[in-house]
């Protein structure tokens, strides 16, 4: 409903909170001890009390049903999620559950998941279960430009790699005329097109003098507008507009184990270079694109996703992209033998560009 985005804005926290009445602040467990204390002397100043609950670091039933039911038991009226994806997805699916709104608050810029009205479920053990959408949209979601530049560079390039993906996947979307992520899908709006451009125009202008500045741990306009394009842009563009190549080759990539360790903005960079080929994009719009990914330190290979690029693997990727309906929203017919030449085409790439750097 609300972004708002800023230095220091986490200290406002209390006053947005207090529109609602008490509020339950669901925190990653590892940033519970530093956050809780700095929570604890943001609310006394502001005379308001609030309900903290320390995230055990996995979102599934488990620990849905244990902080919903610390919430529902104390009476509160807003749920607020601070931390990384699965705090701010637990924090989603409590307020869902008590139908209360929920005020989420990132702690680094990896993805564009917070400003989603989808989280993601899993086992007790981490095993992925499926994805479930909300009945609503966050009230708030509150970005601290200082936090976010003081999280660790490989998230915040992650980041990159997940917005980078926007505008080819809006323009693939657009050529074959597939709906959109709002509600049950609708026709993309100009708006979501405007979005996913800048997106991916301020990433080129800002992306490399932001990864300067975080090196130094401080928040310039170029970290603010990267921040903006990695959270705000690459979030509203995708759901205004589908997603594509670049996501579906991002699950395909979770047949092969090793990739587990990797982050969602690290597989779908690698997408990106298989949509390039897959569409056979021009020469200079790929060097462009392999040339800004090296630079930033994306993955533009399977290697360096962990994957060996034989046959067994590739095969095993190809068939599971295929079989995800993302890829479909290509303007021609995707088949699996397609796939399988885009990725092995792709990673041939990657490393001539690799080697080059
Ligand atoms: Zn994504």
């Amino acid at each position: 409903m609300r972004y708002i985005q800023g230095f220091g804005e986490f200290d406002n926290l209390a006053s947005h909170t207090a529109a609602y009445g008490k509020a339950c602040i669901v925190i990653d467990g590892f940033l519970f001890d530093a956050l809780n204390a700095r929570l604890h002397a943001i609310y006394e100043s502001a005379g308001k009390d609030f309900l903290a609950a320390s995230f055990k670091g996995e979102c599934c039933d488990g620990e849905i049903a244990r902080i919903s039911g610390i919430a529902g038991k104390n009476g509160v009226s807003v749920i607020v999620g601070i931390g990384g994806g699965k705090t701010l997805d637990t924090a989603k699916l409590c307020a869902d559950v008590l139908g209360l709104p929920v005020i989420i608050v990132p702690s680094s810029a990896s993805n564009d998941a917070p400003v989603s009205e989808i989280a993601v479920v899993y086992t007790e053990s981490g095993e992925y279960i499926g994805s479930k959408k909300m009945k609503r949209n966050a009230e708030l979601v509150l970005v601290d430009s200082e936090i976010i530049a003081k999280s660790p560079r490989r998230l915040f390039v992650a980041g990159m790699g997940d917005a980078l993906a926007t505008w080819f996947e809006a323009k693939a979307n657009e050529a074959s005329d597939s709906p959109n992520y709002v509600g049950r899908g609708y026709r993309r709006c100009k708006a979501g097109m405007a979005i996913a451009e800048s997106c991916h125009k301020t990433l080129f202008a800002d992306g490399k003098k932001a990864l300067m500045a975080l090196e130094r741990g401080v928040v310039t306009e170029a970290v603010e507008n990267v921040i903006e394009a990695n959270i705000l842009m690459s979030g509203l563009g995708f759901q205004n507009t589908g997603l594509s190549t670049a996501h579906g080759i991002h699950s395909g990539l979770t047949a092969v184990s090793s990739t587990h360790a990797f982050l969602h903005g690290e597989k779908v960079a690698f997408g990106i270079v298989c949509q390039m080929i897959l569409e056979n994009a021009c020469d200079e719009e790929i060097d462009e694109v392999m040339t800004f990914m090296v630079d930033i330190g994306l993955p533009v290979t399977l290697k360096q996703l962990g994957v060996e690029a034989d046959r067994e693997n590739v095969l095993a990727i190809a068939a599971k992209t295929v079989r995800n309906p993302l890829v479909h929203h290509e303007p021609f017919k995707i088949t699996e033998e397609l796939v399988f030449g885009a990725i092995l085409a792709a990673d041939r790439l990657g490393q001539s560009y690799l080697e080059n750097s």
